[in-house]
């Protein structure tokens, strides 16, 4: 029986090169070794787009072709559509009878997407997420979850909400199972303007759709190390965005351009004419896929509709368990 393994991305746009090294790229190369569900999450994404319902259903569809492009195979990975999965919306309910609002207010997670979002006058719907989440993640008894290490805070909580289902319900067994965090040993890739986090919503990111032009010109943009204002002056590739993305994309060169923007034997203009290159040449293939799913999204439509079928019948069994174990069965 191969491992459970439970990722995906919320649905409110195309994903970018932050999601590729972050985590598309190990997706493509676990979907073989593990029985893996990529969750379109599309009602995670209603907690902060809820009066954008246009731009999250768009949103299905720029998701699950991002995960395909990537070389996702849809015989081995189950594509499916959180809304249309009744059991995560069953196991969100009974869950949040035990979850105290005040573990949800000190959730780090919470508190900082609030803050980045404006938001003081919390939604039911965003406050208790990390609820929706550990349905997501128990619907179908998923071992582990690929995370980045500011994620963790979210993974905890949700092991914490099925210790206490556990212990509450589960007569000395484990009902549900304790999933644990597949911690990402990747860096995550800064934005086109050197802020830490490449983001849809801070307008920094290259999209895994860029045409090759466009990441010509995101690059040219790319923050470098401010301090080098002429040719001739030394560079310092660690404090340097572009030097972060020829290491993340352009492994076998990344050394040797950081020793020639040191001994200033490489000018900015050139190091990033290398980089676009790169960057386009990883992206021609994902555009290409990319392409044929564009235009044949009839045939997208079927691969969410045949995993979200599987996670259906994966759901309803939990939650007949899970309603057996709270003593809701007559
Ligand atoms: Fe950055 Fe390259 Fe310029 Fe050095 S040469 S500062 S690594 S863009």
């Amino acid at each position: 029986m191969k491992k459970r393994i439970l990722t995906g991305d919320r649905t409110t746009g195309k994903l970018h090169l932050g999601h590729y090294i972050g985590s598309l790229k190990s997706r493509v190369a676990l979907q073989e070794s593990y029985d893996t569900f990529i969750i379109l999450a599309d009602v995670q994404a209603l907690t902060t787009h809820f009066k954008e319902p246009s731009k999250i259903n768009e949103g299905i569809y720029d998701v699950a072709i991002d995960n395909l492009a990537v070389g996702l195979k849809p015989e081995e990975v189950t594509i499916f559509q959180q809304s249309q999965v009744k059991a995560i919306a069953e196991l969100t309910i009974f869950y949040s009878m035990f979850v105290s609002v005040n573990s949800l207010r000190h959730n780090p997670t919470i508190k900082t997407e609030a803050m980045q979002y404006g938001y003081e006058d919390l939604t039911y719907g965003f406050l208790g997420y990390p609820v929706s989440q550990a349905a997501d993640i128990t619907f179908c008894n998923a071992d582990l979850i690929p995370v980045g290490g500011d994620q963790l805070p979210h993974i905890e909580q949700t092991r914490k909400i099925i210790r206490r289902f556990n212990d509450l319900y589960g007569d000395g067994q484990n009902v549900l199972t304790i999933p644990e965090a597949l911690l990402s040993e990747t860096p995550r890739l800064p934005g086109v303007d050197g802020n830490a986090k490449m983001g849809k919503s801070l307008g920094n990111a290259i999209y895994l759709s860029d045409e090759p032009e466009v990441v010509g010109q995101k690059i040219k943009m790319t923050k470098t190390d401010t301090n080098r204002l002429r040719l001739t002056d030394r560079g310092n590739p660690d404090i340097c965005t572009v030097a972060t993305y020829h290491r993340a994309f352009n492994s076998t060169e990344s050394a040797t351009i950081g020793e020639m923007c040191r001994n200033a034997s490489i000018g900015c203009s050139t190091c990033k004419g290398v980089l676009s290159q790169v960057i386009n040449e990883t992206l021609k293939p994902i555009q290409d896929r990319r392409h044929y799913y564009d235009t044949h999204r009839h045939v997208v439509r079927e691969i969410i509709m045949t995993g979200t079928d599987r996670a259906n019948i994966i759901g309803d069994v939990m939650v007949e368990e899970v309603k057996e174990a709270m003593k809701l069965k007559i």
